[in-house]
């Protein structure tokens, strides 16, 4: 493995796709359908603590785990049979993903991280770790200690880049620079565990322009994988209330669908897209609603590529061939 997918490369167009899905990767690498099931490890996360803001994000409802109010969580072990029973009686899955999902999961000892890791791990219906982190919460300990796991399985790190953009990284409160992000992907390089980005788009103030420059860079850095989203906001954050006094507007589906189409144009062909809407539950979501719409979303996606008569990489140009470009 590498963190570039090539050996798991398959011409996803030959199956009618207009991007590379991520269940499509899924059934090619494991043979059958898999599931991540969300983990909480009991994590707190440096933008919430103080370490390097308080307050978290702006679009982070982090009560739940700022470290006043960190309740313990169920055993590993509970979380991943509840995981299981409920995925299992709807998508009929026998292998799963332990996803180390919610606040910073490498923000920790290490021995804490390996605990949790081989704990997952033990379970042999457990086929890989996906495990969500800041881009400033990677030290080469941890990166090492995830090699190490990358060994024996299937491995993710998943880094919040979010956007390239000084201006928007502290619009949002991110408590990291780009210059972090920048880093960190300089220390991934070559090791032996998968890099994913989450993006945001349509974030206040951010041109088309600068989220292409967010698609060139991503697509520059060349990570196995991507998740994008538009801005949404859920109760009880700051961006919650910035939407009820008008000071910030989020896309409409059209507009949102269409810069994500232009978004994956310019990715690589070989990025798997994990993820291409937000994941509010109902009952949390503020605005706007149809982020509930998914199937909508991808459809729209799809007819927009096919009018378009594009696909993901369309318009995808290696970082040398631009350089040639601009010189002439
Ligand atoms: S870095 Fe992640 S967990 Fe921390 S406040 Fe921001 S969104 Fe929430």
């Amino acid at each position: 493995m590498s963190s570039q997918i090539c050996d798991q490369h398959v011409d996803w167009r030959s199956l009618g796709h207009r991007y590379y899905p991520l269940n499509l990767f899924f059934q090619r690498k494991f043979g059958c359908r898999v599931q991540k099931i969300s983990l909480d490890g009991g994590f707190t996360c440096p933008n919430v603590d103080g370490t390097v803001a308080i307050g978290g994000c702006t679009f982070c409802d982090n009560r739940a785990f700022s470290p006043s109010r960190r309740v313990r969580r169920d055993a590993i072990e509970s979380q991943i049979q509840r995981g299981i029973d409920g995925l299992r009686r709807r998508y009929n899955s026998e292998k799963f993903i332990a996803y180390f999902q919610p606040a910073t999961n490498t923000y920790g000892p290490l021995d804490k991280l390996r605990m949790l890791w081989e704990t997952a791990l033990a379970d042999e219906r457990i086929v890989g770790l996906v495990i969500g982190t800041r881009p400033d919460c990677v030290p080469d300990e941890v990166l090492d200690l995830v090699d190490e796991f990358a060994e024996r399985t299937y491995v993710s790190l998943e880094l919040g880049v979010q956007t390239i953009h000084d201006a928007s990284l502290q619009w949002m409160n991110r408590g990291h620079d780009h210059a972090a992000a920048v880093e960190a992907m300089q220390r991934t390089a070559g090791r032996k565990f998968e890099v994913s980005l989450h993006i945001m788009l349509g974030l206040p103030g951010e041109t088309h322009e600068m989220m292409m420059e967010t698609a060139r860079q991503t697509a520059d850095w060349n990570p196995a994988g991507v998740k994008i989203h538009n801005l949404y906001a859920v109760h009880r954050t700051r961006l919650a209330d910035q939407i009820a006094s008008g000071e910030v507007r989020l896309m409409e589906m059209e507009e949102y669908v269409d810069i994500l189409a232009d978004f994956l144009e310019h990715l690589p062909p070989q990025m798997v897209i994990e993820r291409i809407s937000g994941d509010a539950p109902p009952r949390d979501l503020v605005a706007p609603a149809w982020v509930l719409e998914k199937g909508s979303i991808k459809q729209q996606l799809i007819e927009t590529l096919q009018k378009r008569g594009t696909v993901q990489g369309a318009r995808y140009e290696p970082k040398v061939a631009r350089a040639l470009d601009a010189t002439g």
